[in-house]
């Protein structure tokens, strides 16, 4: 089949509460934005139930119907949604390219909303519902899920920082939380392991796997599995909740030849806007987010990188992740604001006239 090319002024890849944040936004602005799902249309939110925590929903909302929301809100000014897998992309040149079975895009600016996903351990009673205990005892946000848990016996399985987090955040709501970890020590910082081991409702199992999480649709999770790999003990520990502790994995593997990442993959921005290393591609949401990953600051990381794509495409500088900034034309602006360099390498003053002039510019 030929390939259908299409070339858009701001071209969106994912499409949870970052991507359709930014998409309502640049679709506001008249840019006409393409969304590009991947292969979890409107992410992370789209497998949870009850969202408590997203404001302007004072009785809640579940995750789907939130998201069909942001949904509409972004295709009632006009963007276009396309579901595609995307093969490859090239950022060497403005407009960028990226290739999926059918189609080759260029766009003018990108905008990275591709989010994170929770690492599973791939054990029986961890898929969602109906298939698993996903949603019914099973999770991996406590911030999300921790209040649906007042009062119960929980297991938090991993020994890394995030469980070490998710373990005291949920002492708030559990009568206990019992961290399993498949080794005899922690790999979570010396701060955070202290601060757990100083908690009176939270105690360890070493050595230990969770081979299978155990209860029905009617019951919830009843218990977990157990096997302790020193000494080849199988048992069952009873408990109503079960929180997958283990990191997360941002999908952003196809950017890895062209955008700065950390060592785990998350999308370096500069932290007074949503650029990356290459002018023109911005990043947004849990693609850049190791800290915070949660919806409302997905949103609000969207809504930033739209209006840098916006300021871009207006010929406005826009910080870079070395302090300067940088516009469409490849004017720099120096990090201290004091000279432009031109692309043909000349430098300017960046001061107004009036202060070069040695004129009064008032208070
Ligand atoms: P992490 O450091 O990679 O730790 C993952 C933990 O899960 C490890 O203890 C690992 O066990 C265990 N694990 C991995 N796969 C497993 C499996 N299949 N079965 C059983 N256990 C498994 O991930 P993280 O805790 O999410 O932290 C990621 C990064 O974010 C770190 O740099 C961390 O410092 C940072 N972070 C910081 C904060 C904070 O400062 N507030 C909070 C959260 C995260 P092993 O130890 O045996 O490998």
């Amino acid at each position: 089949m030929a390939q259908e090319t299409l070339h858009k002024e701001v071209v969106i890849i994912g499409s949870g509460p970052a991507g359709l944040t930014a998409a309502i936004y640049a679709a506001r602005a008249d840019l006409k934005p393409l969304v590009i799902e991947g292969p979890q249309p409107g992410g992370q939110l789209t497998i949870t139930t009850d969202v408590e925590n997203y404001p302007g929903f004072a009785e809640g909302i579940q995750g789907p119907e939130l998201m069909d929301q942001f949904r509409a809100q972004a295709a009632r000014f006009g963007t276009e949604f396309l579901v595609a897998w995307i093969d490859k992309v090239d950022l060497s040149a403005r407009p960028f390219t990226l290739h999926t079975a059918d189609h080759t895009i260029t766009a003018e600016t990108l905008i990275i909303a591709s989010g994170a996903s929770a690492k599973w351990l791939g054990i029986p009673g961890e898929a969602p519902a109906p298939h698993g205990l996903g949603g019914l005892g099973v999770s991996a946000c406590a911030t999300c899920d921790g209040f649906f848990f007042k009062g119960k016996k929980i297991v938090v399985v991993g020994g890394g920082d995030t469980a070490m987090e998710e373990a005291t955040f949920l002492t708030r709501y559990a009568s206990s939380v019992t961290v399993i970890h498949r080794r005899d020590h922690l790999r979570a910082s010396k701060i955070m392991q202290d601060k757990a081991q100083k908690n009176e409702k939270i105690s360890f199992i070493w050595n230990t796997d969770v081979r299978e999480i155990l209860g029905s649709p009617a019951t919830g999770v009843t218990g977990v599995c157990i096997y302790n790999n020193v000494t080849h003990e199988e048992t069952t520990f009873d408990c109503e909740g079960v929180f997958i502790a283990i990191g997360h994995q941002p999908n952003t593997g196809m950017f890895k030849d062209w955008l700065e990442m950390d060592e785990v993959g998350y999308l370096k921005t500069n932290g007074r806007s949503m650029a990356t290393n290459i002018p023109g591609v911005f990043a947004c949401g849990d693609a850049q987010d190791s800290s915070y990953r949660q919806a409302v600051t997905a949103a609000g990381t969207g809504c930033m990188a739209a209006i840098d794509a916006e300021r871009y495409l207006d010929n406005l500088p826009v910080p870079t992740l070395t302090g300067e900034e940088i516009t469409i034309e490849g004017e720099i602006i120096t990090a201290d604001h004091e000279a432009i360099i031109m692309p043909d390498g000349e430098v300017i003053s960046n001061k107004a006239d009036a202060e070069t002039e040695g004129a009064s510019v008032g208070n």
